[in-house]
């Protein structure tokens, strides 16, 4: 094999005794890539470089940051712009009030709209502001969702053993990190998903004291689980008739699965909405929003939201133009990219039945994830944790990236289709993955 890594090699090397983990996150080091990530350079559409100049079609595009792929000209062009006359000032601005009208006419609840950076922090701002507008204590979470890395949502979030699950009585309730503040989770109720009976027995044993149920519309830190059949529905339903806010997270799924997200797609009307990744388009701009009696307790720091990067004036520039080419022609790019997802998915699907490969394709529309597993399908957190082989995923993944193919090598996470993906990608990407599931089958025979 043709292929050289010895720049991300020697780059890890000097991240040794200087970084943790080669970088940033853990998610981006050797716990999922083995011995070494690979050190990205330059980005271009759907093509990512390497440091040695090796050249990978990418599915994973920036955990999903990057609706347009890498450096679409609107977008290069508007935070250059915009970064030529001074990159922040902390002030109100006008592009923060064109980018809310824009988030106000594409996300039916969102009647106010306050920018923040990053999905953790829309949460944490959505939470403050549900218990400070029903004053109550506590919130529902549940199995396998992620709501980012603030201490009160850190419970669950991460995969646990077959063992775990087999012996559970009751929810699972897993602490996912050292450190937390001893408190920080006493008023965190986790429950099972896409159970609508244990919502309702969660609901009735804490009678007047849950503030906000927070979901996923999409469950897309576990592979992707859609949610069952009207079960958003009757969520939405309970919270209502209990006084309980409903946060609907669309970090992931805001302007990706449709315009205004799940909420569109699955009509639903959630009193507040948490939006990142896609809305800042590879910058770091994050939103919540939602009915406006309720973001009115934000005013005169009532429910306190500071934060110096508010609203950053590139971000939202790049924001903007992203909104703009995603909604132009009548939201054209949503058609784009489902259909070339469904080509993907169909297509690695043919291919894993043809090797008699036990794997499924699971998702909705562009978010999906390949899952090693022998069942026909993956419903709830419990299932991913017994049933869902994610080494035999990481082989996978690490295998395509020798063929030019980079998504994510972590079973939790899933491949994300953009507007710059093309038919051709998906052809190659079919192609390399018969090649990396050869070379599997050949290392192990
Ligand atoms: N909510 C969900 C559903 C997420 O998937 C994530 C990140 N993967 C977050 C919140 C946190 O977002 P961020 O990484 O921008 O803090």
């Amino acid at each position: 094999m043709s292929r050289r890594t010895e720049k991300s090699k020697q780059l890890y090397q000097r991240t040794l005794n200087l970084l943790i983990e080669g970088g940033s996150s853990s998610s981006r080091g050797p716990l999922n890539y083995g011995e070494y990530p690979l050190f990205m350079q330059r980005g271009s559409g759907s093509r990512l470089y390497d440091a040695d100049g090796n050249e990978y079609i990418d599915w994973m595009m920036g955990f999903g940051a990057l609706p347009l792929g890498h450096a679409h000209p609107d977008v290069a062009r508007a935070i250059a712009d915009a970064a030529s006359n001074g990159a922040h000032f902390a002030t109100a601005t006008e592009i923060e009030v064109e980018v809310a009208e824009m988030l106000r006419a594409l996300v039916p609840n969102a009647e106010r709209v306050r920018f923040a950076n990053t999905g953790t922090e829309a949460v944490m701002a959505a939470l403050r502001l549900a218990r400070g507008y029903t004053g109550r204590p506590k919130i529902i979470k549940f199995e396998g969702h992620y709501h980012g890395w603030y201490d009160d949502v850190l419970v669950s979030s991460n995969p646990v053993t077959a063992t775990v699950v087999e012996q559970a009585s009751g929810s699972i309730r897993v602490v996912d990190s050292l450190g937390l503040n001893q408190h920080a989770l006493e008023d965190t109720i986790v429950v099972p998903w896409n159970d609508l009976e244990a919502l309702r027995r969660a609901i009735e044993n804490h009678p007047g004291q849950i503030a906000a149920i927070i979901t996923e519309g999409v469950m897309a830190n576990m592979g992707v689980i859609p949610p069952a059949e009207v079960y958003l529905q009757g969520l939405e339903k309970l919270a209502r008739r209990n006084g309980i806010l409903f946060i609907l997270d669309e970090t992931v799924t805001g302007f990706r699965i449709a315009p205004g997200g799940c909420q569109q797609y699955y009509k639903l009307s959630p009193d507040l909405v948490t939006l990142g990744k896609a809305l800042g388009c590879g910058l770091p701009v994050a939103a919540f929003a939602g009915r406006a009696e309720i973001m009115q307790a934000l005013a005169w720091g009532g429910v306190l939201h500071y934060g110096t990067h508010n609203a950053s004036r590139i971000g939202l520039h790049a924001a903007r133009a992203s909104l703009r080419k995603l909604t132009e022609n009548h939201c054209a790019a949503f058609q784009h990219i489902w259909r070339v997802a469904e080509r993907l998915r169909s297509g690695l699907v043919e291919i894993f039945q043809k090797r008699h490969v036990s794997a499924i394709v699971q998702g909705v529309g562009p978010m999906f994830q390949v899952m090693f597993t022998e069942r026909k399908a993956i419903r709830d957190f419990r299932e991913f944790c017994r049933y869902v082989d994610r080494k035999a995923y990481q082989r996978f993944v690490l295998k395509l990236f020798e063929f030019g193919v980079y998504a994510t090598p972590a079973a939790t996470l899933h491949w994300i289709v953009t507007l710059a993906h093309t038919d051709a990608d998906v052809d190659l990407t079919l192609a390399a993955a018969e090649k990396a599931l050869d070379a599997i089958a050949g290392a192990e025979s």
